[in-house]
Order: structure tokens, then C-alpha cells, then sequence
């Protein structure tokens, strides 16, 4: 079959969720039976998110590949369950980079280069790449529609659509429709502007659709479609709702689904099944209990820093049929003394991943009040590492101990890793490298020792999660660190690198090295974070 192209563009303002309509669109169509696959075009010039501060850009979402992307691809696989790669992200830094690379090589023999065409070449080429028999390639562009740095994506895309033509090209603007207090009443023009600005550029929408805090009366819509030049059908409501996982079913009772399968002249029999969708949505809204875990971290003023990990404990929630309630904590508070007390009264403790010193005593206050209350841990890259260097400090006798990410020490447990194993290959690093794609990135495999507290929570001993750093437990520390209760449980195949350890004698406390909320999904929660929340409920039912 041949691939058809969906591409989503967004207008009036930026944050309406063309990500997750984009991931809510994949499913959908997925549940039908189609074979999907979803796509981001980033605008902005860095060559990736990997050197952006997660205030400025939320989560960095790594693939089983290595690439580091937008938070927006672990929306696509969460919701399709597709493994993202990095054929399906590219920003213009990366497209600029290449087409300067070839120019420098002098690939473009002699000829001018300019935007058009070398620059929507390269974007067009990115789009049509690494198809794997695909029905629907769903191609999110970031950014809203009149702003300068997306320009060269439109006008790709715009090409695109002239090539393919309308039935395996289809375009869809996601707009804003406010309702205005004082009028009383719901505004039709930002979206209108919208549209004509797209237009502008050569794009006609297919398809509009209105995201909106009520429900859009049919004069409204039909209003949108006759200044929009789009049949009123097509007009579709995006309506906001209390859990993200009710987007597919919104949509496909408004009829987002259908319209684009009318738009390609396929068949929108037999009925959708979303019963799926709706037990994971009731086990949101009605559950049996409730748990509290403190996150422990420094990005904790933006939700969306932390993207994948409070997807990864909900799943955990959906799990155990309880809400989890998240208590996000500065680590920078633990820094006065006896402030860690606050921690008495919740189920759990998670420190997530982290760069730099900043709030790093914190955090390890918090591992050591975990530690010392039997409160469960869970100590994700960065929360793994603070973790290890308490312990070493307090229960290994090195008072010394800390992390070379910090400035030299006397005893580094955890330090920079100048070597490592990729397959066949050694990686290489120095500490004057470029910051930029350089960490140790993507799926790696370890082995678990049997009869261990993560063995016995995966239920295997060989798994391969993804990574993301450059420091690593200094495998040189396992003697004393060991012999002081800290398991070193799971390594790296070689030997080299401790990727888990675990308290022996404590109900739960584990670090793990790599992402494991990089790869839960709501309908296959991870089996680390579903033993976390059952651990919480079972210190819940202590207090
Ligand atoms: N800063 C640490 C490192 O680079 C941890 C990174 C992380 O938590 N992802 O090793």
C-alpha cells in the first residue's frame, strides 16, 4: 500500500497539543488497523534538544537509536506504541548542518545555495525517508504558522503536497477557538487569521481542528468553515478534557478519524473499537486509592521537564488501580537543615534524572531519609548516582566520596566515562569534548543477577533500556559499597558498568542507570514503576 502523508500545523498560539493531536490521530488510525508512523519537524536551530535546559524545552526523549528529540515523540509512542527512531525528528539546525556539510564538500558543484530548493529538499527528503510500509506517515510541524523559522517547512511541506496530491497528501490546522467573557461569547476570527496565514503560504487546510474549553455550536463551526473554505464537516473540535488518554475517543466521537479516512476515500467500517482506551480512562478517573510520592528534582517548576516520568508513574497507578499523587519537591529545599522532615508523610521517594551540582545535597538528603525510614526509593540516572554517593559517604565510610560531574575528588564513586562498549564498537570521550550528542545515548543491555529485588521485578535477567548520560557508578567502589548493603545487581554485559544497584536489607530502594519511564505505555506499564506504586500502597497502608 502506499504511504499517505497526514501533516499537522498549528496556529493562533503555541502549546494547544499538536503533539498529543498528533499521537491521539496515530492511534486511531492504528486501531483500524492502519500501520502508522508519527513524525516532528522542530524549527528552531539547535541540531537537537540534547544541549537545551529542560526549562527552556521540557524532557529530552531519547530512542532505542540515540537520538535525543522533542517530549513530543514519547507522546506518538505512548499512544502508538511505535519505537520512535531518529529518522522521525529533525529541527532546521540539523537540516542547515547537513546541507552546509555538503556544501563544504562541494557536493553542490559549483551551483548557489538557497532555502529553495536545497533547504526544502532536505526537509522533503527527511519526511519521505525510512518508510517501512507504512499506510500514514503523520508529520507534526512545531511552531505556530506565521512565525519566520518555519517558513522553510511549510513551503516543504507545501511542495510535498503538490507532489503526492490530495490523496495521499493531507493537511490539518490545529487552532485555538476562545471563548471571550465579557462578549459572552465563543471567537471565530483568531482562527479564521489562522487559516488565512497558512493560505498565504500556499497551504489550504483539509481539515481544521478547534481546540476549545466548551463545546463549539454548530453556527460557530459552520462560520469557521465558510470563511475557512473547508466543508463545516471538517471542522472538528478538540474539547478540553481531564486525562490525555480521552483524546482518542474524543476525537473519533467528533470525527476526526473518519474525516481524514473520508479524505482519502477509504472505508470508515466496520465501528471503532476504543474500549481499550476507555478502561484505561475509567481506571484514571474511578480509583480504588490514592498513594503520594515526592519527585525530588531541580526542573520541578515545569511539569513538562519531567514528561515521561509522570506518564511512567500513572502507568504505575493504572497498574495498581490508585491515583498517584505527585508531590514535586526542589531538592534545593533539603539543602537547609531539617527541612528532609517534610518527607515523613509521603509513600515514596523518586529522584529523577539531573545535571550539575545545584540541589545535588538535596537530593542525596532525600535518599538518605529514604534509606534510613525504609520509605521506598527510586533513584532514576541522576537519582541512582546521588543515591550511591550517600551511601558510600555514610554507610561505606568515604566521607570523601562524591561526583566528578562536581570537580575532582577524593573519592570518585561516580565519574566521567572516557570508554565504553556500543555493539562491537568502543566509544571514545574526553572531558574537553562538544556537549552535543556525546553522552551515552540510546539502548543499552544489561544483565541482571538473578535473585535480586530488579531481577525478581522484571522477571528476566537480560533487558536493554535507554541511557542518557556521561558519568557512571565507579564499578572500582563495588567492594565497600557492597559489603555496606548496596547491591550492585544489574552490569553491563562486559562488567564494566554498574547500570542497578539495590539496598539489601530495606522493602525498596533501587537506582537504575538508564530512562525505564522512557519506554512505559499506558497499556504495557513498566514493570519498575508498577512495583514502585505497589510498594507505595504498601507503605501507605503502614502509616
Ligand atoms: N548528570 C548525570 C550524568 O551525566 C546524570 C544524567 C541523567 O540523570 N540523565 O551522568
Amino acid at each position: 500500500m502506499t504511504t499517505r502523508f497526514i501533516f499537522i500545523t498549528g496556529g493562533v498560539v503555541s502549546s494547544l497539543g499538536k503533539g498529543l493531536a498528533s499521537a491521539a490521530l496515530g492511534a486511531l488510525l492504528q486501531a483500524r488497523g492502519y500501520r502508522v508512523r508519527v513524525r516532528k519537524l522542530d524549527p528552531y536551530l539547535n541540531i537537537d534538544p540534547g544541549t537545551m535546559s529542560p526549562i527552556e524545552h521540557g524532557e529530552v526523549f531519547v530512542t532505542d537509536d540515540g537520538a535525543e528529540t522533542d517530549l513530543d515523540l514519547g507522546h506518538y509512542e505512548r499512544f502508538t506504541g511505535v519505537a520512535a527512531t531518529k529518522s522521525d525528528n529533525v529541527t532546521t539546525g540539523r537540516i542547515y548542518s547537513d546541507v552546509l556539510g555538503k556544501e563544504r564538500r562541494g557536493d553542490y558543484l559549483g551551483g548557489t545555495v538557497q532555502v529553495i530548493p536545497h533547504v526544502t529538499d532536505a526537509i522533503k527528503k527527511f519526511v519521505v525517508a525510512d518508510l517501512h510500509d507504512e499506510d500514514f506517515i503523520i508529520c507534526e510541524i512545531g511552531g505556530t504558522v506565521g512565525d519566520i523559522e518555519s517558513l522553510p517547512f511549510l513551503e516543504a511541506i507545501r511542495q510535498l503536497g503538490n507532489e503526492l496530491g490530495s490523496s495521499r497528501a493531507m493537511f490539518i490546522h490545529l487552532t485555538l477557538v476562545p471563548y471571550l467573557s465579557a462578549a459572552g461569547e465563543l471567537k471565530t476570527k483568531p482562527t479564521q487569521h489562522s487559516v488565512k496565514e497558512l493560505q498565504s503560504v500556499g497551504i489550504r487546510p483539509d481539515m481544521v481542528v478547534c481546540r476549545c474549553d466548551r463545546p463549539i455550536p454548530e453556527s460557530q463551526r459552520n462560520k469557521i468553515g465558510l470563511f475557512c473554505n473547508i466543508r463545516p464537516d471538517a471542522v472538528v473540535p478538540a474539547l478540553d478534557v481531564d486525562t490525555i488518554y480521552q483524546v482518542p475517543i474524543d476525537y473519533h466521537d467528533d470525527g476526526f478519524d473518519g474525516q481524514v479516512l473520508r479524505h482519502f476515500g477509504l472505508s470508515t467500517t466496520p465501528t471503532l473499537d476504543l474500549d481499550a482506551w476507555r478502561q484505561i480512562v475509567n481506571r484514571i478517573r474511578e480509583p480504588d486509592g490514592e498513594v503520594k510520592i515526592a519527585v525530588v528534582g531541580k526542573y520541578t517548576d515545569l511539569p513538562d521537564a519531567y514528561k515521561s516520568l509522570s506518564e511512567a508513574l500513572s502507568h504505575g497507578g493504572i497498574a495498581n488501580n490508585v491515583r498517584v499523587n505527585l508531590d514535586w519537591i526542589s531538592s534545593e529545599t533539603f539543602e537547609e537543615e531539617n527541612t528532609v522532615e517534610q518527607l515523613s508523610d509521603v509513600h515514596a521517594i523518586l529522584v529523577p534524572g539531573g545535571f550539575g551540582q545545584r540541589g545535588a545535597e538535596g537530593k542525596m538528603r532525600a535518599a538518605r531519609f529514604a534509606r534510613e525510614h525504609m520509605l521506598p526509593y527510586f533513584g532514576i540516572c541522576f537519582g541512582m548516582q546521588m543515591a550511591v554517593i550517600e551511601a558510600a559517604r555514610n554507610l561505606a565510610g568515604l566521607p570523601n566520596a562524591g561526583s566528578t560531574e562536581f570537580g575532582p575528588c577524593d573519592d570518585p564513586v561516580v565519574g566521567l566515562m572516557t570508554e565504553w562498549q556500543k555493539g562491537n564498537a568502543t566509544e571514545r570521550r574526553a572531558s574537553g569534548d562538544n556537549m552535543g550528542g556525546t553522552m551515552r545515548l540510546g539502548a543499552y543491555p544489561a544483565s541482571l543477577e538473578a535473585r535480586t529485588h530488579i531481577a525478581e521485578i522484571y522477571g528476566i535477567n537480560e533487558i536493554a533500556e535507554r541511557h542518557r548520560h556521561r558519568y557512571e557508578v565507579n564499578i572500582n567502589y563495588r567492594e565497600p559499597l557492597e559489603t555496606a548493603g548496596l547491591k550492585f545487581s544489574g552490569l553491563s554485559p562486559d562488567g564494566m558498568l554498574p547500570e542497578t544497584v539495590e539496598l539489601v536489607d530495606h522493602p525498596w530502594f533501587i537506582g537504575v542507570q538508564y530512562h525505564p519511564e522512557l519506554k512505559s505505555r499506558p497499556f504495557e506499564p513498566h514493570p519498575l514503576f508498577s512495583s514502585f506504586v505497589a510498594a507505595a500502597i504498601d507503605q501507605s497502608r503502614l502509616v
